[in-house]
């Protein structure tokens, strides 16, 4: 079960769409974490990933022995120096001695940072700085 909020800016229309939780395709996500032997791992969201993330993703499986790939799920970030917000998917991956979180970056260059529940109560328009106003709740699944 997701949800995507809508947010308007009141001032200048500035639309923002922030998708959280975990939709029916992550649903093997949901409930149990799994194990899978290197080899017969394949991530089902690679769509979600750039090259870059893949390429990692790959080279952080290929380094252990098994994976455990947990929390899986839609989250929305947001860049602290432009203000821009936008969801990705947050996962983590389990290696032997390691794990593996996606770094996701900012069009400007900065790194994402999630938005908590508390920040999404209070959103700022990254175009000229006005509070944004909740428009919408969109369920899916
Ligand atoms: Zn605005
Ligand atoms: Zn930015």
């Amino acid at each position: 079960m997701g949800e995507e909020k809508t947010f308007k800016c009141p001032k200048c229309g500035n639309v923002v769409k922030l998708n959280d939780g975990l939709g029916m395709m992550w649903s093997s996500f949901d409930k149990s974490m799994f194990y899978r032997p290197k080899n017969s791992f394949d991530l089902n969201f690679y769509d979600e990933l750039d090259k870059k993330m893949i390429d990692e993703v790959h080279r952080f499986i290929e380094e252990s022995q098994d994976v455990l790939v947990a929390d899986a799920y839609y989250q929305p970030y947001i860049c602290k120096r432009c203000g821009k917000m936008e969801s990705k998917l947050y996962f983590k991956i389990y290696g032997n001695d390691k794990t593996y979180i996606p770094k996701y970056f900012c069009e400007c260059g900065n790194r994402y940072k999630k938005l908590t529940e508390k920040e999404q109560e209070h959103l700022h328009c990254d175009k000229c700085g006005t509070e944004m106003i909740k428009t919408d709740i969109l369920f899916w699944d």
